[in-house]
């Protein structure tokens, strides 16, 4: 059976085009319905009821569709978003204390990079989002939540792997939904040839890296991408991207407990960040049933571990932050996306 083409992830003007010989200015009608929320055609009803009919016969409005939406008492909501091959991602929306809502999208299905400490990346690779899949993820987060101001583009997959949709996705954040590219944030695992890329071709929004540890020998058993992608050449392109971009970069740390938090690694990690204008961000890492790092189930740091590796960093002179458990609940927090309840 033939499949109907979707127009949500559209711009106004494929929409347009599509739909020819109709007036451009229904077009814009349809596409604003589908940044409003609309789940159907029959909600259109500015449209003449014949339009409607026929859009239906003729098309769809999304190609996915929300399979379960699971909300943490802390605000957090985790959806699993359905595409029409049956490829399942998850997306987040998280809600800070001060009211400010960020949705987490992912851009694959299943990660390629594997970094031992996160599920998803255990999960395998399925394939690229494309850039609509990526545009409906927003539009499926916005119909729950008005107002959300924020985006990370931080949950499954590795962004600067599938950069050419990205950068599509990040033109309809930007230009149609009017989010600032300033709010809008990616996180890389650390892809140097990605990141030269990022810089010079855009999008020009905010960059963070997954850092993890700054000893190079200790990051490519993490993170397997540290392998061909060596920590001297990481700092060389971020040193690029700030001069270019003349943006503060953050730098990530998921902390294992009894892994990389001794005073030695917040040595390397302060080395790595010297010459960068850079925030360290730390996130005690949230639990994953299963996962082990050399034969040792992996651990989140107690308090007193995770405090000390701060206070270290701190008197290095690094800007340090935290990131919290939030989302945990629904298994919606950093490194769990992707496992079944
Ligand atoms: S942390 Fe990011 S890059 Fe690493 S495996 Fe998970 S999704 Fe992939």
């Amino acid at each position: 059976m033939e499949t109907k083409p979707a127009l949500a992830g559209l711009f106004p003007g494929e929409i347009a085009e599509l739909l020819k010989p109709l007036q451009p200015f229904r077009a814009g009608q349809i596409h604003q319905w589908i940044c409003k929320g609309a789940v159907s055609f029959a909600d259109m009803n500015n449209l003449p009821a014949a339009l409607r009919d026929e859009l239906e016969r003729r098309f769809r409005l999304f190609s996915g569709s929300v399979s379960a939406e699971l909300e943490d008492p802390d605000g957090t909501v985790k959806f699993r978003i359905s595409f029409e091959d049956s490829v399942k991602i998850e997306s987040v929306i998280l809600a800070s204390s001060e009211g400010r809502k960020t949705a987490c999208l992912s851009t694959q299905a299943g990660c390629p990079i594997g970094c031992v400490f996160c599920k998803t990346g255990q999960m395998g690779f399925t394939r690229d989002l494309s850039s609509r899949e990526i545009i409906e993820e927003l539009l499926f987060l916005t119909r729950r939540e008005r107002g959300i101001s924020h985006i990370v583009i931080m949950g499954m997959g590795e962004p600067l792997l599938n950069l050419k949709e990205l950068r599509r996705a990040v033109a309809y954040f930007t230009d149609i939904l009017k989010i600032s590219k300033r709010r809008i944030t990616l996180s890389t695992s650390g892809v140097t040839g990605g990141i030269w890329d990022f810089t010079d071709n855009g999008p020009d929004i905010r960059l963070a890296l997954s850092l993890t540890t700054g000893r190079q020998e200790l990051r490519e058993r993490l993170m397997p991408v540290a392998q061909s992608n060596p920590l001297a050449e990481l700092k060389e392109s971020l040193m690029y991207y700030q001069q270019k971009r003349k943006r503060r970069i953050t730098l990530e740390a998921v902390l294992l407990g009894g892994v990389n938090t001794t005073p030695a690694d917040a040595a390397a990690l302060a080395g790595f960040a010297r010459g960068l204008d850079a925030v360290v961000n730390l996130i005690p890492w949230n639990p994953v049933d299963g996962l082990c790092f050399e034969g040792k189930p992996l651990r989140s740091p107690g308090a007193a571990e995770t405090a000390g590796f701060a206070s270290a960093l701190k008197e290095k002179g690094l800007n340090v932050t935290f990131r919290y458990k939030k989302g945990r609940g629904v298994l919606g927090a950093c490194g769990q996306l992707g496992q079944q309840e």
